[in-house]
């Protein structure tokens, strides 16, 4: 048996990978440095050249592109009207903005449990979870696998719920065939480095409704409008008036340039996470220690992360070990996510342990392994070559 790096063995390689990154090329790089020599280096033409080009990838009628992922979750919040007294359905295995955009608004996130297949948010959780004062449902497509969209719309529509699907991973991905970005009320979609595409930092909001639409815009650049229909008065042509309390939200042409750019390739992008994941879940399939990824049929997932989860019955090492010994492999991994209501900040809230257990459950026993579109068939090999080192050496007897 090889010795692990972590015991003074040879790491499988020699120079760290890292788990996501972005993929930038020539194009790309031209593409912000014609920005960079022309007039507006913000609240140009190139925000609504961006914004059209992900409404016509989506297939949605409109879009709002703001400084980042965080900032589109709060503007769709204000859309949908949240404020003091709401609660909003949340699911627990996510990144902490999912949730802070509720409390941004007053309102209070109820966190939800996650199927223990998909990890995705549970239905019946969501149902069991409504109450009076429910006033949304905020559900997260994690990994790149799609919610069950269907099912979450049948419960919005019955209990007149608003559904905003957080797309941070999923932009690229299907749910039954069709683009992730029109089923819910609103989708956001964040282009953070190591999300489907980038702008540095930046996120979008696209949806169908005209009402979310006009308020979105508002609320990105300070609550000001120069609609005269919206106006008290008309002072001249210099005028305008604040209406409401929003922010400033704005994203540049610079990082919208990067985006249409971008975007081009996100097809291939997809293709190639998806190659990378289906040579993983081959290669895994009858490694009995660790637990690879389920896809629902509804699914084309977009492939954001490849979560595997150790088989607690095959393998006598915790988490922090396998983590601990892929990293001096030189293997770059992560774990996605601590259920949001563990944060020592929502426990000050008074949000307490236990509240959902397969998500805290699955918490400790997950690993994100690296997939980003620019890894060599190299670099796979080596994860893989990693994962059956481990997985070899703490094989239960
Ligand atoms: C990245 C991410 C966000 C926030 O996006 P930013 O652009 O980083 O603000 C929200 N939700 C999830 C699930 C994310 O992964």
């Amino acid at each position: 048996m090889e010795t692990l790096a972590i015991l003074g063995g040879r790491p499988v390689r020699d120079k760290y990978l890292t788990y996501g990154r972005q993929a930038i090329n020539e194009e790309d790089i031209n593409s912000v440095v014609e920005v960079l020599k022309g007039d507006y280096l913000t609240t140009g033409p190139k925000v609504k050249e961006f914004e059209d080009a992900v409404a016509k990838y989506v297939n949605a009628k409109y879009a709002v592109a703001v400084c980042n992922g965080t900032a589109a979750l709060h503007m769709a919040c204000y859309a949908a009207g949240i404020k003091e007294g709401d609660e909003v359905i949340v699911s627990s295995l996510t990144f902490a903005a999912s949730a802070n955009c509720v409390l941004y608004c007053g309102g209070t996130p109820v966190f939800a449990e996650i199927n223990k297949v998909t990890y995705n948010i549970d239905i019946e959780d969501i149902k069991r979870k409504i109450t009076e004062r429910t006033k949304a449902i905020i559900a997260v497509d994690y990994t790149g696998q799609p919610v069950n969209i269907d099912e979450i719309k049948e419960i919005a529509k019955e209990y007149n719920l608003i559904f905003i699907e957080d797309g941070a991973h999923s932009l690229g991905a299907e749910y039954k065939g069709i683009k992730v970005g029109t089923q819910a009320d609103m989708t956001m979609f964040s282009f953070h480095p190591v999300k489907p595409i980038t702008t540095g930092e930046g996120g979008i909001i696209t949806t169908n409704n005209k009402e979310y639409y006009d308020r979105m815009l508002l609320f990105r650049s300070h609550g000001i409008t120069r609609d005269y229909e919206l106006m008290k008065e008309n002072q001249g042509k210099w005028y305008y008036e604040q209406i409401d309390l929003g922010y400033n939200y704005r994203i540049t042409d610079l990082q919208c340039a990067l985006g249409i750019s971008q975007i081009k390739k996100l097809d291939s992008f997809i293709a190639r996470r998806r190659y990378i994941a289906n040579i993983y879940n081959e290669a895994f399939s009858d490694l009995e220690e660790i637990v690879t990824p389920k896809e629902a049929d509804f699914s084309n997932s977009g492939w954001h992360i490849y979560v595997i989860k150790l088989n607690n019955q095959k393998i006598s090492c915790t988490r922090k070990e396998f983590f601990d010994a892929m990293i001096r492999e030189n293997i770059g991994v992560n774990v996605h996510y601590m259920p949001v209501y563990l944060h020592p900040y929502y426990e000050k809230l008074g949000y307490k342990k236990g509240q959902c257990k397969e998500a805290e459950k699955l918490y400790d026993s997950i690993i994100t392994l690296p997939l980003f579109p620019a890894m060599t068939d190299k670099d796979i090999e080596d994860v893989i070559k990693a994962v059956f080192k481990i997985c070899n050496y703490y094989k239960s007897k």
